[in-house]
């Protein structure tokens, strides 16, 4: 920047405003750009939410290929661990005990008075920006930035201070009323079940032009709009992320729609497709699912799936990995919390390498989200060792395989799907009894069963003989037992808890013949 002043000052000579401004201009650094490399997701989590950065998983002025899915890591950071994190932070930043590095100091002058879309809002910090934009006028600021831009070849950058910013008699105008944009657009999702384009809600968007950002979630209708930028072209991409969860590639990276160019006067209009960019239509799918679960669990009568704020946990990471599932399937494992991995996997593709569809991906993820909040209300990975090897882990996926069903068919009613294809088939209403009692895994249907008042032995005598009805999914989510409650304790606290006049016979029956 101080290059920048230097150059006008001696090729512009036309220029009085810069002569007289000669040696009076402060240039001081206003922020630093910096990468962290936290050790533990705690530390991560520390610096997103007290200190309220917005991190990069890869430098800033690295170019990933335009639209594209996926992650970056720094190859000399081995896998398992959390790679370099990129951001700016004021001058006045107080670094933590965490390993920090400068890479830049930095001048930024704001795009407009106030100080949204930087890092902080320290106070120290805005009066400094105040001292120096104080010492331009925005004309002047112009020509200047532009200059530090073309002398770093950001071209791209330079703002198009074209004539008609200007009046007659060259007087500087209009351009601040021309030179701001908010920048704009609507993401929308192909949803292949139904074959319906759709708004894809509450997806973060990070807009940037060099070392400034700002964000916004798309709404209901898929629509973002971000404050100004003054510059001729902005970058846009999804980081696939939100307060309580973020979906990673495998186990570790954080996954990004990249960066795309958007040019003053254009909206960043985007349709997820799976034809055209997979993988971001595999992570826009696991994100309906958890947006439907985070956001509207109460509409269900269910508890929030995850809390993170409780002790200041990290967010949930959710594995969206492009491949077959294997033979243990999308799977919740906490032990994997003891490192920096995923707890939750889900996967594009059957074990068959069939394709999973959007309702299927979204099921999927809806049932894994389950499992999570089953653990949080105290079911433990040793007892479902303990339920798996005694037999099968009937509790757990008969209550996840429950949440799917309900979840799942009211975001996709026939309505929407059509009849042939409604309910999504995780009802298993069409299990004989011999089946669930064989060959389920563990995945009934007696949450539905306890739900329902449809008895499947009437369709056919090799069903189960299901009176059992009128229980909600909140109920029978708040019987749910403690860590080493059992499959038997659940049928117990229902009746301790509930009113229900089909619990005695009838409900022993389902309990009973489904283990
Ligand atoms: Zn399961």
């Amino acid at each position: 920047m101080k290059k920048a002043y230097q150059n006008l000052m001696s090729s512009d000579q036309k220029n009085s405003e810069f002569s007289t401004l000669a040696n009076q201009l402060i240039i001081s650094t206003t922020d630093y750009y910096v990468r962290f490399l936290p050790k533990t997701d705690e530390e991560k989590e520390v610096l997103q939410e007290k200190d309220s950065l917005v991190l990069f998983d890869m430098p800033l002025d690295y170019e990933l290929e335009e639209g594209v899915a996926g992650a970056y890591h720094d190859p000399s950071i081995p896998e398992g661990d959390i790679t370099w994190q990129y951001s700016v932070v004021p001058v006045d930043y107080e670094f933590r005990n965490i390993e920090y590095e400068i890479l830049a100091d930095l001048f930024l002058q704001d795009d407009e008075f106030d100080s949204e879309g930087f890092s902080t809002k320290s106070s120290a910090n805005l009066s400094l920006r105040n001292t120096i934009r104080s010492q331009l006028n925005i004309s002047l600021w112009e020509k200047m930035e532009n200059e530090a831009f073309r002398l770093t070849g950001n071209l791209d950058d330079v703002v198009d201070v074209s004539s008609n910013a200007f009046d007659d008699s060259f007087q500087y105008v209009s351009f601040a009323r021309r030179s701001k944009w908010y920048p704009s657009g609507k993401i929308q999702y192909e949803d292949n079940t139904t074959s319906r384009i759709i708004p894809l809600e509450g997806a973060k968007i990070i807009v940037k032009r060099w070392f400034k950002w700002k964000s916004d979630i798309t709404d209901a209708n898929g629509d973002f709009r971000v404050g100004k930028f003054r510059s001729s072209k902005v970058k846009c991409a999804i980081k696939w992320e939100r307060a309580d969860w973020d979906i990673r590639s495998g186990s570790y990276g954080q996954v990004w729609y990249s960066f795309e160019s958007l040019s003053r006067g254009s909206s960043w209009n985007k349709t997820i497709r799976r034809s055209s960019t997979p993988r971001n239509w595999l992570y826009a799918s696991v994100h309906r699912g958890a947006m439907e679960y985070f956001y509207n669990y109460n509409t269900y009568g269910i508890k929030k799936p995850y809390n993170k704020w409780w002790f200041l946990k990290r967010r949930l990471h959710i594995g969206a990995k492009w491949k077959e599932t294997h033979w243990f399937s999308d799977h919740y494992f906490t032990f994997n919390k003891i490192w920096w991995s995923a707890p939750v996997v889900v996967y594009s593709h059957w074990k068959s390498g069939t394709e999973r569809d959007s309702r299927q991906i979204f099921a999927t993820t809806v049932h894994e989200l389950a499992h999570v909040s089953h653990w949080e209300i105290g079911y433990s990975t040793a007892q479902y060792v303990i339920d798996y090897l005694a037999d099968d882990p009937f509790l757990p996926e008969s209550w996840a395989t429950g949440v799917e069903h309900t979840i799942t068919n009211r975001v996709y009613p026939a309505s929407i799907v059509g009849t042939r294809n409604f309910p999504h088939k995780n009802d298993l209403q069409h299990y004989s009894l011999d089946y669930i009692q064989t060959e389920s895994d563990g995945y009934t249907p007696i949450v539905i069963d306890m739900i329902d008042n449809h008895n499947q032995s009437t369709i056919n005598s090799n069903r189960p003989n299901d009176r059992v009805s009128g229980y909600t999914l909140g109920q029978l989510e708040d019987a749910l037992p403690g860590s080493f409650g059992s499959w038997w304790r659940w049928r117990t606290r229902l009746r301790e808890m509930y009113n229900n006049p089909t619990d005695g016979a009838e409900l022993d029956y389902l309990f009973r013949e489904y283990r």
